[in-house]
């Protein structure tokens, strides 16, 4: 599996905060962990989950 990165740009984010990993459930984990310490969201919603999933870029 190639290796995704996931900027929190891009789902409308306003820091330089980013993930890379080889999957996009990798994702998800750290994203969350940043949603809490950053924007005091405490779980993901279903429409953020499925913003991770559709700008991951392959590096
Ligand atoms: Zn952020």
């Amino acid at each position: 599996m190639s290796p995704v990165a996931f900027a929190c740009r891009s789902n409308g984010g306003s820091c330089e905060w980013t993930v890379e990993t080889d999957s996009n459930e990798g994702i998800l984990q750290p994203f969350a962990e940043h949603q809490k310490c950053a924007y005091h969201v405490p779980v993901l919603s279903d429409v953020q989950r499925h913003q991770v999933a559709a700008p991951i870029r392959s590096v």
